[in-house]
C-alpha cells in the first residue's frame, strides 16, 4: 500500500547540488553563525535548510513536478538565497500548505551548533532545540532566541555615553523624564557596547603586561623559553632552549625569530625576519633551534650542553 505521508526526502534529493553548496559554505565567514562560536561538526546551513524542507513536504506523484521541486531544493540550499524573500517565502508557503496552514513543530534534541533549528526557524516552523552540553545551549540561545527577543527595533532612553552602564541599570526606575531614541537593533548595540567595556576593563587590568614598543606597535603575545647557563667557563651565557624559530610557516607567509648572538655582552637578542620584516638570512634555518633531543648548543660559543 502506498504511504500517503511519504516525504520528498524519502524519494529524491539533489545530493550533488546540496553537497556542493555545503562545501562552498565553509569559505563563507561574513554573516555565518560559525563565527559566533566554534562548534564541532556544525552542520552546513545549506544541507540543514534543504533536508528540513525536503522532510516537511510530500513527494509529488507527477515526475515533472518532482523534478521542479528537486531544482527548487537545489536553489533553496544556496547561501545567496538564505535571505532571498521570494524563495524563502515560497518554501514557507509550501510547508504551511501541507500542514493545514499551521507551522509544523520541529524538535532537534541534540542541536549542538544550531544549524538545523536555525533553518527550521527560517522555514517558519515552530522550533525546539536542546542539548546536554551547556556551551551548546548558550550557542543555541545566542543563535535562535536572543536575536528574536532583543534584535527588534525599540525605543530606549537617550543615554549619556559615560554613564551608560549605570543608566541601563537605573533606566527602569527613571524612565519618566528621559528623552527616547529609536534603536534599530538593540542586541547589536549592546554586544558592541559591552564588548568594548570588556576590552577597556581587560586593558586596565592586564594592559601593563603589554607595553607599547618603540615603533608604537602593541604586542599581542609573548614567546617564552626556558634558559640554561652555558657550561663553558669563559662564556656563561644564558641559552634560551628553543626547538625551532618559526612564527609563521604558511605557503605564502614565512616568518621566524632570528637569534642574534652578542659576543661582547654574552647575551642573545631576537629580531623578526621573513615576509613583511627584514629578509631572512640565506644561511638561516628556522627549523634548527638551540635544543634537540635534550642536547643544547650555545649560540655564542658553540659549546654542547
Ligand atoms: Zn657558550
Amino acid at each position: 500500500m502506498k504511504n500517503p505521508d511519504k516525504r520528498f526526502i524519502e524519494e529524491s534529493f539533489p545530493v550533488k547540488e546540496v553537497s556542493n553548496e555545503s562545501a562552498r559554505e565553509k569559505n563563507i565567514r561574513h554573516g555565518h553563525i560559525s563565527t559566533l562560536h566554534i562548534w564541532w561538526a556544525r552542520r552546513p546551513l545549506a544541507s540543514s535548510r534543504a533536508t528540513n524542507y525536503a522532510a516537511l513536504i510530500p513527494v509529488p506523484e507527477d515526475v515533472v513536478e518532482r523534478d521542479i521541486k528537486r531544482a527548487f531544493i537545489a536553489e533553496l540550499a544556496k547561501w545567496e538565497n538564505s535571505l532571498n524573500p521570494t524563495i524563502i517565502e515560497k518554501a514557507r508557503k509550501d510547508i504551511l500548505k501541507v500542514n493545514n496552514g499551521k507551522p509544523p513543530k520541529v524538535l532537534d534534541p541534540f542541536a549542538g551548533g544550531g544549524a538545523i533549528p536555525l533553518e527550521a526557524l527560517r522555514l517558519g516552523c515552530e522550533t525546539y532545540a536542546s542539548d546536554l552540553n551547556p556551551v551548546a545551549v548558550l550557542i543555541l540561545k545566542c543563535t535562535l532566541e536572543y536575536p528574536q527577543k532583543f534584535g527588534k527595533p525599540v525605543k530606549r532612553p537617550v543615554q549619556d555615553k559615560a554613564n551608560k552602564e549605570q543608566s541601563i541599570i537605573a533606566q527602569c526606575s527613571e524612565q519618566k523624564e528621559k528623552e527616547y531614541e529609536l534603536v534599530e537593533n538593540p542586541l547589536l548595540e549592546d554586544v558592541k557596547h559591552w564588548g568594548e567595556w570588556v576590552l577597556r576593563e581587560a586593558k586596565k587590568e592586564i594592559g601593563k603586561f603589554y607595553p607599547v614598543e618603540e615603533d608604537g606597535s602593541i604586542p599581542v603575545g609573548y614567546i617564552w623559553a626556558r634558559t640554561i647557563p652555558c657550561q663553558n667557563p669563559t662564556c656563561g651565557a644564558s641559552v634560551p632552549l628553543m626547538r625551532q624559530f618559526w612564527l609563521a610557516k604558511k605557503k605564502n607567509k614565512k616568518v621566524a625569530l632570528y637569534l642574534c648572538a652578542e659576543n661582547n655582552t654574552k647575551t642573545v637578542t631576537f629580531k623578526i625576519v621573513g615576509d613583511g620584516y627584514d629578509n631572512m638570512p640565506d644561511d638561516f634555518s628556522p627549523q634548527k633551534g638551540t635544543v634537540s633531543r635534550a642536547i643544547a648548543v650555545c649560540p655564542l660559543c658553540g659549546s654542547v650542553i
